[in-house]
This record gives structure tokens, sequence and C-alpha cells, in this order.
């Protein structure tokens, strides 16, 4: 692995001269629940694209700072996005010089292009395209964005009321 640049204090940036492929690394300890880097929208896509983000049903974004295009997936992730701050958040401890992940799923419902993972963690998935293919028994292992519980979920019954009764 190469290292082209501290892309900030905490992250670099790193390529693997086979592949040509770039990831992100921490430069030093991150605690669990800790931020990682926050984000905002470069741009709004009307559909997901191999760069896009979904943030929430129906919106698509490119990340802002660019650099965080990088962030690659993995089965065994250690970062996850919470769409709601717009921030990258620690999963659990993260030593220096680890590969910074989070699961595509997780905020993907359905992908551009489907992938084959080459994460190589224990429970690796194999192909991945997206939060509607996933089998359920798989659902509680991963921290999913709320648009896509929500569509986890399934829509709310029919019959359900629009207001609740005030007297309990
Ligand atoms: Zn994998």
């Amino acid at each position: 692995m190469i290292k082209l640049a501290d892309v900030t204090d905490k992250i670099a940036l790193y390529q693997d001269p086979l592949s040509g492929q770039k990831h992100l690394r921490t430069t030093c300890r991150h605690r669990a629940g800790s931020l990682l880097h926050a984000f905002s929208a470069s741009e709004y896509v009307a559909h997901p694209t191999y760069l896009s983000m979904q943030i929430d049903h129906d919106c698509h974004i490119h990340l802002e700072p660019e650099f965080l295009q990088y962030l690659n997936h993995s089965c065994d992730p250690n970062i996850y996005v919470d769409v709601t701050r717009r921030e990258f958040i620690c999963l659990r401890d993260i030593e220096a010089n680890e590969a910074i992940t989070f699961f595509y799923p997780s905020t993907e419902w359905a992908m551009d292009q489907e992938f084959d993972c080459a994460c190589r963690s224990e429970n690796c998935l194999g192909a991945i395209k997206g939060a509607m293919h996933l089998e359920e028994h798989l659902l509680p292992r991963y921290k999913f964005t709320p648009h896509i519980i929500e569509k986890l979920q399934g829509p709310a019954p029919e019959q359900q009321p629009v207001h609740e009764p005030n007297a309990n």
C-alpha cells in the first residue's frame, strides 16, 4: 500500500499499487461512538451512481469533502453513517492504520452496480447489491439508516388512524 496524503489529522489516503484502488486509513486511534468526519453534499443526483450515497428516500448525494468517496465497503465495517447529523461515526474502537469502511447497504436500498466484495471478513456476504436484497437473518448484524429501516419494515398498515385519540 502506498500512502498518497494525509487528508485530515486523523485520516490518510492510500492506494493499492496493483489495482490502483484508493482507500482511507486512520492515522491514530478512534474510540467507539466518536466522530470520524462530517460530510455534506457537493451535488444531489437523481439516481444512484457508483459514487453516490443515499441519505433519504429518493435522495442521493456526492460527498463533500471529496476524499470521502474513498470510504470503501466492508461486510465487517468499523464506521456507520448518521444521515440526520451528516456524520460518519465509529462503530467500534478503531486502531491507527486500519482501513476505514462502512456497510454500503446500510445507506443504499438499490445499487447502481452490484459488485463482488473482497473484504475478506469472516462473514463476507459476497455479492453486494443493496439493502433490498439482504436476507432477513443478516439484518440484526448491521446499523441501518432510517430510510432503509423504513423500507425494510414495509409500508404502514392501511387501517392505521391518522390521529391518535386523546383519551387513553
Ligand atoms: Zn465482504
